[in-house]
C-alpha cells in the first residue's frame, strides 16, 4: 500500500529554471501584463490541493506564464485550458510541459489571447474549474467576465492583491464591501483560503498576494439575464457615491430624491441607507422594483 507521502511530488519549477526560461526567451518580466512568476513548487501544489483539483476536472488558467502553476494542475487534472495574452510564453508553454510532464502534454490547450476576448470555449470541453494566479491590474474583470460567459465553471481559487481578495470576498457593511463584492456575490460564494508570501515570486511584488476561493451558487434570480444587467447598472450607480443615501445616490435614476425616496419605501428598503449596507438581494429588489 503506498500512503499520500509515499506519492511523488508533482513536477513545477523553481528559481533557477524560472530565470533561465526567462533569459532563454529574452523575457523583461511586464509590469502592465501582472508578470510575477511563482517560483516555489510549494505554493502551486497548495493552490492545486485548496482547489480540490479532482482528475475529472477540465481545468481553465488564465495567464499560464512559464508554466509552474499549469505543471502542478495538470498533474492532477484531466485536461486543463490556458490563455496566456503574451505570445512568447503562449507558444513556449508546450515545450516546458512536454520536457517536464510528458504523458499530459496532449491534455493541454494553449490559447494565446487575453482572457476577456473568450466568450465561447467550443470545440474543447467545458471548463468546471478555474485555477489561475491572476494578471493583478485585470484580475476582478477577468473573473467576473469568466463566471458570466462560462456557467460550467462551478468552483475555482484564484490568486489576486490582498486587497482584492478582501474586497471580494467582503460582506455588506464592512469597508472594503464595494461593486466587485455585490457583483461577484451574484455569480458565487467567495472566501479567502490563504495568504502567499511575496518570497515566492520572481520578480518580488511590492503588495501582498491572498488566494481567494468560490464556489459557484444557485438563486432564483440567478438565469434572468436582464435583470442581472439591470442589478449591475444599479450597483454602479449606487457605488458611484458610495458615502451618500440611497435616496440621493439614486435620485437622477428615480426622477428626484423625494421620489427615490417614496420608491424605495415602497419597495421595502430605507431611503437612508447607504449602497454599502444593501445586500445582493436588497439591489435585486431594488432592480425589479424601478424597472417594472
Ligand atoms: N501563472 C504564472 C505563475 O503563477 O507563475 C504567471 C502569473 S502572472 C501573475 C500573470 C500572467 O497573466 C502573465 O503570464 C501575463 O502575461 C498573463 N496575462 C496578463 N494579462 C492577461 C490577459 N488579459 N489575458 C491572459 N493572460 C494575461
Amino acid at each position: 500500500m503506498t500512503s499520500a507521502s509515499d506519492q511523488p511530488l508533482s513536477p513545477t519549477l523553481g528559481a533557477g529554471e524560472i530565470r533561465e526560461l526567462a533569459q532563454r526567451l529574452e523575457l523583461r518580466p511586464s509590469k502592465s501584463l501582472g508578470q510575477n512568476f511563482v517560483i516555489d513548487g510549494n505554493t502551486c501544489r497548495k493552490i492545486v490541493r485548496l482547489a480540490n483539483v479532482q482528475s475529472s476536472d477540465v481545468v481553465l488558467e488564465i495567464g499560464p506564464g512559464l508554466g509552474s502553476l499549469t505543471l502542478a494542475i495538470l498533474a492532477e487534472a484531466k485536461t486543463l485550458v490556458a490563455i496566456e495574452i503574451d505570445r512568447r510564453l503562449a507558444k513556449q508553454l508546450p515545450d516546458t510541459v512536454l520536457q517536464h510532464l510528458p504523458k499530459k502534454v496532449s491534455d493541454l490547450q494553449v490559447i494565446n489571447d487575453d482572457a476577456l476576448n473568450i466568450t465561447d470555449l467550443t470545440p474543447v470541453q467545458a471548463p468546471t474549474i478555474l485555477v489561475a494566479n491572476l494578471p493583478y491590474n485585470v484580475s476582478v474583470p477577468v473573473l467576473l467576465h469568466l463566471l458570466e460567459y462560462f456557467p460550467s465553471i462551478t468552483r475555482g481559487i484564484v490568486m489576486v492583491q490582498a486587497e482584492v481578495a478582501e474586497r471580494l470576498a467582503a460582506k455588506p457593511g464592512s469597508k472594503v464591501y464595494g461593486v466587485p463584492s455585490v457583483k461577484l456575490r451574484w455569480w458565487a460564494d467567495a472566501s479567502v483560503a490563504s495568504s502567499i508570501s511575496r518570497e515566492v515570486f520572481w520578480p518580488v511584488p511590492r503588495v501582498d498576494s491572498l488566494l481567494l476561493s468560490f464556489a459557484r451558487r444557485s438563486h432564483p434570480a440567478a438565469n434572468d439575464e436582464a435583470l442581472r444587467k439591470r442589478t449591475f447598472e444599479l450597483i454602479d450607480t449606487a457605488f458611484a457615491q458610495r458615502r451618500k443615501m440611497l435616496r440621493s445616490a439614486l435620485a437622477t435614476f428615480l426622477g428626484s430624491s423625494e421620489q427615490a425616496s417614496a420608491r424605495l419605501m415602497e419597495l421595502g428598503i430605507d431611503p437612508t441607507a447607504r449602497a454599502e449596507n444593501l445586500t445582493l438581494d436588497d439591489f435585486i429588489v431594488i432592480a425589479r422594483g424601478i424597472y417594472s
